[in-house]
């Protein structure tokens, strides 16, 4: 097995690890609602793709529902 021949110090591991932070999203607004989104993905309010609707959407989702099978 392959063992490193010299030890990593804190200083250099941690000068390594500087450049490991996670970027914030960059959301787009959607064109058809103005509702922020990722982009190159289906609006989540909407359901709109490049302008028409691909996802249809339900007004409410009673989850509380007793009867539901
Ligand atoms: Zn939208």
């Amino acid at each position: 097995m392959a063992v490193p021949q010299n030890k990593v110090t804190k200083s250099r591991r941690n000068k390594r690890r500087a450049h490991h932070a996670l970027e914030g999203a960059n959301p787009n607004e959607c064109s058809n609602c103005g509702e922020l989104k990722r982009p190159h993905h289906v609006c989540p309010s909407c359901g709109h793709y490049d302008d028409r609707e691909v996802v249809a959407m339900v007004d409410e989702i009673d989850l509380d529902e007793e009867d539901a099978a």
